[in-house]
């Protein structure tokens, strides 16, 4: 008798067991660890799913063990290696086995079948029917032109009823056959057979130095630092090029912003049907036939945001993450992982390299290149050798001049310059949700916390001014600390009003916009850029999603609407993501023959990220900024973990996570650990529930999470925790 170790697809955390379960006599030569099986699972022996994570000779317990059901798959759809992945998640993300197994596989929908018709039987017996003048000769003679029509076409495009094919059927001059499909959002078959480029020596440099690496043994990551348009992607399809000259596999991940047909189709020019593509838009189905393609051989490149890291390769030979700075690598749901992280571990798993690629680096990432944990690797030049000419502007002047527009008199004057000499202009604005902060329109003097270093938020239905860091309040001044103006407001334009204002300026221009609302549907995303991109459009005004990735050689001016935006988001990384913005949308402007300008609109052109920014100097930016975390014993010098409680009963939240806090300090026990808060949470309450969270502070991330957790455990025995959910994210890429 052998033994499955099964984990449920129960997700809740009292049934995060493996439990062992007879396998039936028939079922030892089929059963594989890796597959999918059903069970019968609780009291009343509910069917339930089970993945088979292990096959033993030995139930390694004494209860009395139930029989398995059957099989679902034909093949494993966890390799060995893909279950080990799970339970380092599981450890790492505090989360369920369940949980990480659901979330490397995706949905298995099976492939789907369309029924296809095609002619049968002698041509004899057509002939018979065909002279006639009918519905059903009409299907054949369609059937004789082509290889076969598909059930719908025929109902749908000619119109011909079921019962036509019915008797055609059975008189066996036609069959159907169920064809499988595969649900290829892109087309992959057909490739531009354009010319393509040859490297730079800058880029064949980086291309030897990762590919020296792909047969070492003990590999590091590298960390590619390249201006934009220094030609990255260039660089990227050449290693996955020796890659698969190796008999190996790549994964591809870009952040789903920049996840454009441009992006998409460079690398279907250069690898056809071998790549894969998936997003977040697609359907259960889809996602599936991607999987199963890249699972079964056919395709050996997945290109996709932070989820293609679990491409089901097992020959792994290289993963690439560009714009590795981008927030959207980290997931938000359970398990919350990390992709760069899983990325790390796969480079253990399968000997994999691992390439992190931006323009402008997360600190953390800089700094383990500049510590010696990654290997740098530079590419400072643009491949035009033109970088755009920038220039902050500062809006305290316009005041003065009598100016009320958003836009000040410079932007005005660029835009129309653009527009007459027949160029493109992009104006984005980086909004940050739902963070408002008060500033004053005279001086720009910001309120701020003293003793966080970040800006209140203001929260409308108080009225009042709160840190989102220590929880303290504090009510909005009627005139500025500063210089005593009564010109001292929230902040906070929208993309609309930046439309409706570029219109009423500039009457004759065309003006598309970008963002959360007018890229709702499937496939407006594309739209909207290839209009721009066919020059169907003179401005493209837009938010983050128009900051990456873009490579339109007509844009030559970008204007940045309201840079402070995101500089006064509460938030310790506020510097380093308004740095990252800056430059990548600046990035945008004069990637062609002639060169950009930019124009940085801000209330604080001294600050030193919009100085560094304009200047295009990061290592500038990173000294200054590493000197601030350091300073405050921010990561990277340290870790973060934020303990979030939710629930509807706001007292019960907030006294039980006090509780928390004095559990905390009970177990410290002088170890060096400090915590920030209670306090609310930026959204404080979300879908009728309230959110207050305590930051925890340490040196060593694996001793952080385990006593964080085991406060939690502590926390779970003592305190009456019914209806409170907890909510725990280490590192977190903004404070919750
Ligand atoms: P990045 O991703 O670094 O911003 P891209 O990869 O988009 O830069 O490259 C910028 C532009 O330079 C693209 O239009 C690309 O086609 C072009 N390019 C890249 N490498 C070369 C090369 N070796 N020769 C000519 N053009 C190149
Ligand atoms: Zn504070
Ligand atoms: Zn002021």
């Amino acid at each position: 008798m052998k033994y499955a170790e099964i984990v449920t697809e129960i997700r809740a955390r009292e049934v995060n067991n493996v439990f062992f379960y007879k396998i039936p006599e028939a079922m030892t030569e089929e059963l594989m660890t890796g597959m999918r099986v059903s069970v019968p699972f609780g009291r009343g022996n509910r069917i339930t799913l089970g993945y088979v994570i292990g096959i033993s000779d030995e139930p390694k317990t004494s209860a009395a063990l139930k029989e398995i059901i059957d099989i679902k798959d034909r093949f494993p759809v966890f390799s060995k290696e893909r279950i080990e992945l799970a339970r380092w998640m599981e450890k790492k993300y505090y989360c369920t086995l369940s949980d990480c197994l659901q979330c490397i596989i995706p949905k298995i929908t099976g492939a789907k079948r369309i029924k296809y018709v095609f002619l049968d039987g002698s041509e004899d017996e057509r002939r018979a029917l065909l002279d006639r003048n009918n519905r059903q000769a009409e299907l054949l003679r369609l059937l004789e032109d082509r290889d076969g029509i598909s059930l719908d076409d025929i109902r749908k495009k000619y119109k011909i009823g079921g019962s036509t094919i019915k008797s055609l059927e059975k008189k066996g001059v036609i069959k159907i056959t169920g064809i499988r499909s595969s649900r290829d959002a892109y087309d992959t078959e057909n490739p531009n057979s354009g010319r393509k480029h040859t490297p730079t020596p800058d880029q064949q440099r980086i291309i030897d130095a990762v590919c020296e690496d792909l047969d070492r043994a003990d590999k590091k990551p590298f960390l590619l630092k390249g201006v934009t348009g220094s030609g990255k992607t260039l660089v990227y399809t050449e290693i996955i090029a020796e890659v698969l000259r190796r008999g190996r596999q790549a994964i591809m991940l870009v952040p789903e912003i920049s996840l454009t047909p441009q992006t998409v189709q460079r690398f279907i020019d250069r690898f056809g049907s071998l790549v894969t593509v998936t997003h977040s838009k697609m359907t259960d189905g889809e996602r599936y036939d991607q999987w199963e393609k890249a699972r079964s051989g056919r395709a050996s490149v997945m290109i996709g945001p932070r989820s293609a890291v679990f491409a089901p390769f097992d020959n792994l030979g290289v993963i690439i993450i560009d714009e590795e700075h981008e927030k959207t690598y980290k997931s938000e749901h359970t398990p919350k992982y990390d992709a760069r992280e899983i990325a790390l571990k796969l480079k253990d798993i399968y000997g994999a390299t691992v390439v992190f690629g931006s323009a402008t680096p997360s600190i953390d990432s800089f700094y383990k290149a500049k510590t010696g944990e990654y290997r740098l690797l530079e590419l400072d030049k643009r491949i035009n050798m033109k970088m755009p000419d920038v220039f902050s502007v500062d809006m305290r002047d316009e005041i003065a001049l009598g100016n009320k527009s958003i836009f000040s008199l410079k932007l005005q004057n660029a835009i129309r310059e653009t527009l007459e000499n027949k160029k493109q202009i992009i104006l984005f604005l980086n909004r940050r949700g739902h963070s408002t902060f008060v500033s004053c329109r005279q001086c720009g003097y910001v309120m701020t916390c003293e003793s966080c270093s970040v800006s209140y938020t203001y929260h409308s239905h108080e009225n009042r001014l709160m840190c989102h860091y220590c929880g303290s309040e504090t009510d909005v001044p009627k005139t500025c600390p500063a210089c005593g103006s009564k010109y001292i407001k929230y902040f906070g334009v929208g993309t609309e009003k930046i439309e409706a204002e570029a219109a009423r300026l500039f009457p004759g221009a065309r003006v598309l916009r970008m963002d959360m609302d007018t890229t709702k549907s499937r496939n407006s995303h594309r739209q909207i850029l290839s209009a721009f991109a066919e020059g169907r459009a003179d401005i493209l005004v837009g938010t983050q999603m128009i900051a990456k990735g873009l490579d339109f050689p007509g844009v030559t001016l970008v204007g940045i609407v309201a840079a402070d935006l995101s500089l006064n988001s509460s938030d310790y990384r506020a510097m380093e993501n308004t740095f990252a913005l800056i430059t990548q949308v600046s990035g945008r402007a004069g990637r062609a023959d002639s060169r950009g300008k930019v124009l940085i609109q801000t209330y604080m052109p001294e600050n030193y990220c919009i100085e560094f920014a304009r200047k295009n100097d990061y290592e500038g930016f990173y000294r200054e900024e590493i000197e601030f975390r350091r300073q405050m014993n921010y990561p990277p010098f340290s870790h973060i973990c934020v303990v979030m409680l939710v629930g509807e009963d706001e007292r019960k939240v907030i006294s039980v996570l006090h509780y928390y806090s004095t559990v905390l300090e009970y177990y410290a026990r002088g170890k060096n650990y400090d915590k920030i808060g209670p306090a609310a949470a930026a959204v404080s309450k979300i879908g009728g529930k309230y959110r207050h969270r305590i930051i925890v502070r340490g040196q060593d991330e694996e001793k952080l999470r385990n006593y964080v957790f085991y406060c939690l455990d502590i926390l779970k025995k003592k305190a009456d925790m019914r209806d409170i959910s907890v909510n725990v994210t280490m590192d977190p890429t903004y404070i919750p």
